[in-house]
């Protein structure tokens, strides 16, 4: 499925060849800085419009749309052209409008307690499926400009690693988005982590650790077995050095998994070496995984306990939960310390 977010601006003049030159910049305009699907694009002759949008049509069909927490998070299921489907979570706050991708219809990494990873892998998405999903949302947020674009939906950005910097290299490029707004978070392919740093792009780096001892870490993380921790410490120490960009680690708190003492300590032992930040959610339940998030008294007895140890973290709050978010994946891209405000006018 062809997607005109896969096209440079001089392969959109090789299309337009014929039209007034003026047209390219009049597209161009419309998609990226407007985030305009072609239909949107008025300022071009309805045939030409038309003519688009045979070339390049839809490839996200909406299965589904529901929004919750008073509005300000709103969670879609997209049918894809061969009945894939993916979701994609918009985020409304005070100071910023962030989207929530999926990189991947389902997922190869086989996370235990995560729902995309009990559902499998059906396969990667393009550059062209990725960016729609941006735009999708940046239309839905008008007039609020989309500030933020998180890969923490569906799927391992880097397992599809050429479409994730594909993707991070047009949002940056021609939507003129900062590496910096743009979140990747990974489960830990080390090479592929190593592979980003070299590209010198400032991106904002998480890594969903949950464990930092490597035989409770397999357990959760299959990766593991093959990335073990001191192999990922590398990775992450590379990132650091070659981008001077700080990281931060995912930790989902499971009730007598990962939130006893001895956990707070590896953590802590884990994360000062690397002077990482920890972001700490409590683990949404899913239907494959019997065991509970723990108790917010153990979220925050967890966090103090970090913090005495001289680690900068965080507590995220379980947004969307309500509608299921992201597979139960939304919370970690939701911090409580900001305020939630409806993504939708009015
Ligand atoms: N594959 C990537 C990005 C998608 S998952 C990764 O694993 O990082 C996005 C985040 O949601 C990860 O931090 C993941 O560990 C977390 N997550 C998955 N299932 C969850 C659950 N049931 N509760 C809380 N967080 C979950
Ligand atoms: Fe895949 Fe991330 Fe879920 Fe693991 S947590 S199965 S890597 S989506």
């Amino acid at each position: 499925m062809p997607s005109v977010y896969e096209y440079s601006k001089d392969e959109l003049a090789e299309l337009l060849v014929g039209e007034p030159r003026y047209r390219v910049d009049q597209v161009w305009h419309g998609l990226w800085t407007e985030g305009q699907a072609i239909e949107g694009i008025t300022t071009i002759p309805k045939a030409l419009r038309a003519r688009l949008t045979e070339r390049f049509p839809a490839s996200l069909e909406v299965a589904n749309d529901v929004e919750s927490d008073h509005g300000a998070t709103r969670k879609w299921v997209f049918r894809l052209f061969d009945g894939a489907t993916i979701e994609t979570v918009l985020m409304g706050y005070e100071d910023r409008v962030t989207v929530c991708v999926s990189s991947q219809a389902g997922c190869a990494m086989g996370c235990t307690f995560c729902a995309t990873g009990q559902a499998g892998f059906t396969r990667h998405l393009s550059a062209g499926e990725v960016l729609e999903q941006v735009m999708f949302a940046a239309r839905a947020a008008a007039p609020r400009r989309l500030s933020n674009v998180v890969f923490m939906g569906m799927g391992e950005p880097l397992a599809n690693y050429l479409v994730t910097m594909d993707v991070v290299k047009r949002l940056h490029e021609y939507r003129g988005l900062s590496a910096r707004h743009i979140t990747v978070s990974t489960v830990g392919v080390a090479p592929a982590i190593e592979r980003m740093a070299k590209t010198g792009l400032p991106l904002t780096l998480a890594v969903s650790l949950h464990s930092a001892n490597n035989e409770s870490r397999s357990e959760l993380v299959p990766l593991n077995r093959r990335y073990p921790l001191e192999r990922l410490h590398d990775a992450c120490l590379y990132w650091m050095n070659t981008t001077g960009r700080r990281l931060s680690f995912e930790w989902a708190l499971i009730d007598g998994v990962n939130d006893r003492e001895s956990d707070l300590d590896e953590l802590a032992r884990y994360a000062s070496s690397l002077r990482a930040h920890v972001n700490l959610i409590p683990l949404n339940p899913t239907p494959g995984y019997l065991v509970r998030g723990s108790s917010s008294q153990r979220v925050h007895d967890f966090r103090e306990g970090l913090v005495a140890r001289g680690i900068n973290a965080t507590v995220r709050n379980t947004r969307g939960r309500s509608i299921d978010a992201a597979c139960g994946q939304l919370a970690a891209v939701t911090n409580a310390r900001h305020k939630s405000i409806p993504v939708r006018p009015g």
